[in-house]
């Protein structure tokens, strides 16, 4: 991390700030619990700061310490509006480029307020006045931790803290098992336990909250699933038709891509959605080794993300995203076969 940066975040707060902190749309697991993270922070330090979210979130996360706080932009857009208007502080935590939260995008975008850019994705875009962009830190609740620690206040994390940040370094790395996940991790989530965050009672909450449709929903995407193995390629899709057979909810999906990536010689694997507006289709990529689903996301899917976990969209219908995906896999076999 820059010092330079660690000193102007210091003087920035050195006097009380109206702060508001925004995750990118769908927010997961990282981006809730770095957000409410740092919002227990800031207030602890005498700044007043909510979170307000893009849209909706899933029910798996609509628990961690200050839930209740948090301001829904799609659904109470004037509370969201006023709020953010008597901000002096923008903070955006886990996503680096203002078309990730769509219109409320523009609000920022034109807003006076300083803004401060706290993420760990590929290729950040221009838009704060202080940008701590870590794309080596596996998690943005993981820098979220390191930036309190180069403010020299670890001893301020609390339960509501340790347990907010957690959430994320849980979720970000597959439960510890990614390739980003380090001996430091370790560390710093051992300093979580001790400050508060309890794993097996987070972990339940995350995930084993399911139900029968959610799983009935898993085997139509595994019903679905097809295996390109000259390509080292395996891909699922799930129409709206499927979505409303299993009374989908927000979160349902979450997961199901790795399934795909657990086949042996399975390098790349896709899960194609088709959105409510049945306009376009959410693609999430998942790759094992140094294939880059970043670079395809952002090529091909007018997306982005991390080397081995990405997403994008594409307008048209399922079948177009199979055969545009299809049609792309011949460029990309030999890097597949080495990576
Ligand atoms: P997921 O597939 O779980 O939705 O997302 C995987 C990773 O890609 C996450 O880090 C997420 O923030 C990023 N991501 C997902 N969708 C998009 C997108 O449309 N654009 C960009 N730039 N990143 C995305
Ligand atoms: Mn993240």
């Amino acid at each position: 991390m820059k010092s330079k940066n660690i000193k102007a975040l210091q003087h920035l707060l050195s006097t009380p700030k109206n702060v508001v902190i925004i995750p990118h749309k769908n927010p997961d697991g990282d981006a809730m619990g770095s957000s409410l993270g740092w919002m227990h922070f800031l207030n602890k330090n005498n700044h007043t700061a909510s979170v307000i979210v893009p849209n909706p979130y899933p029910y798996f996360l609509k628990w961690i310490p200050g839930d209740e706080t948090v301001i829904c932009f799609e659904t109470n857009e004037n509370k969201a509006l006023e709020r953010l208007e008597e901000a002096d502080v923008i903070c955006t935590l886990d996503f680096n480029s203002l078309e990730r939260i769509e219109l409320l995008g523009e609000h920022v975008d034109n807003h006076t307020a300083t803004k401060i850019m706290i993420d760990h994705h590929r290729d950040p875009q221009d838009y704060a006045d202080l940008q701590f962009s870590e794309p080596e830190i596996g998690s943005t609740c993981e820098l979220v931790y390191q930036i309190i620690e180069s403010l020299s206040a670890l001893e301020q994390i609390d339960n509501a803290i340790a347990t907010s940040l957690y959430v994320g370094m849980l979720t970000d790395s597959g439960s510890f098992r990614f390739p980003s996940v380090t001996p430091k991790t370790h560390r710093i989530v051992a300093h979580l336990i001790e400050c508060g965050a309890n794993p097996a009672a987070i972990y339940n909450q995350i995930y084993n909250t399911s139900n029968v449709n959610r799983l009935q929903l898993l085997g139509q995407a595994l019903n679905n699933l097809k295996v390109l193995p000259e390509y080292h390629a395996a891909f699922m899709t799930l129409s709206q038709e499927e979505l409303r057979k299993f009374n989908f909810q927000k979160g349902d999906t979450e997961g199901f891509v790795n399934y795909a990536l657990t086949i042996e010689g399975v390098k790349l694997a896709v899960i194609m959605i088709e959105d409510k507006s049945e306009q376009y289709v959410k693609l999430s990529l998942r790759s094992s080794g140094n294939f880059s689903v970043n670079e395809m996301a952002k090529k091909h899917f007018q997306g982005g993300g991390h080397i081995n976990a990405a997403g994008g969209k594409n307008d048209g219908t399922i079948d177009d995203t199979v055969q545009k995906f299809i049609t792309l896999l011949p460029q990309y076999q030999k890097s597949l076969q080495s990576s």
